[in-house]
């Protein structure tokens, strides 16, 4: 099963993503996290890519698109993927498209995790993230046991450059004039399925796997 997760950052696609994962059984596959990883080791790609990641802005197609399809294209995702964070412009959709074209295979789902910008801005400013292990939190729905400490590694915990509140009215612009027009696109294909973000996230989860069965 190959599914792509849509929706505004911070509508909670990557907290499902991984949820989604778990119970089928298939890599849970986030561009940001292989950015922040390679930003982690220091790697060209990496130093290149925060460049755009600081500001809010979206890395570009070549670079993006390259370390997705390196990625997909490895022997663990053989049996499908949830896409977390990719495609995120139509090139890249189309890129997709074609690359999964090659091999006589598609998408299945494109699931829309809706929740309103103006939830999004007061969900955002309360996320800490672990920088060492890549555990989030989240001050008011997923509080670490011991305050600015991470539950996995002990490590300190902080406020994400990109969940800064300057940078998050800059990714939603952002969102809207590159990433929304998927919607369409996926509508077009016969495969969007929107839920509503807004409620708890066990009621997303349950209308994501009502859908995908
Ligand atoms: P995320 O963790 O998915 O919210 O991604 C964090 C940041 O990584 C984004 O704000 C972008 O700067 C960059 N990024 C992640 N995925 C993509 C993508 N598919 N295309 C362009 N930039 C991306």
């Amino acid at each position: 099963m190959k599914i792509i997760m849509l929706g505004a950052p911070g509508a909670g696609k990557g907290t499902q993503a991984k949820m989604i994962a778990e119970k089928y059984q298939i890599p849970h596959v986030s561009t940001g996290d292989i950015f922040r990883a390679n930003i982690k080791n220091g790697t060209e790609l990496g130093m290149e890519a925060k460049k755009y990641m600081d500001q809010g802005l979206l890395v570009p197609d070549e670079l993006t698109v390259k370390i997705l399809l390196d990625r997909v294209a490895q022997a663990d995702c053989g049996q499908g993927y949830v896409l977390d964070g990719f495609p995120r412009t139509i090139p890249q959709a189309e890129v997709l498209d074609e690359a999964l074209n090659k091999l006589g295979e598609q998408i299945d789902y494109a699931i829309n995790v809706d929740v309103p910008d103006e939830n999004i801005v007061k969900r955002m400013s309360g996320r800490r993230a672990c920088l060492k292990c890549g555990a989030t939190f989240h001050l008011e729905h997923v509080p670490p046991k011991a305050e600015g400490i991470c539950d996995s590694c002990g490590s300190e915990l902080v406020l994400r450059d990109d969940d800064k509140a300057e940078t998050v009215q800059n990714r939603l612009r952002v969102y809207h004039e590159q990433t929304q027009p998927l919607i369409e696109f996926y509508t077009g294909k016969g495969i969007l399925k929107t839920v509503d973000g807004t409620v708890d996230m066990q009621d997303v989860f349950a209308a994501i796997t009502a859908i995908l069965g």
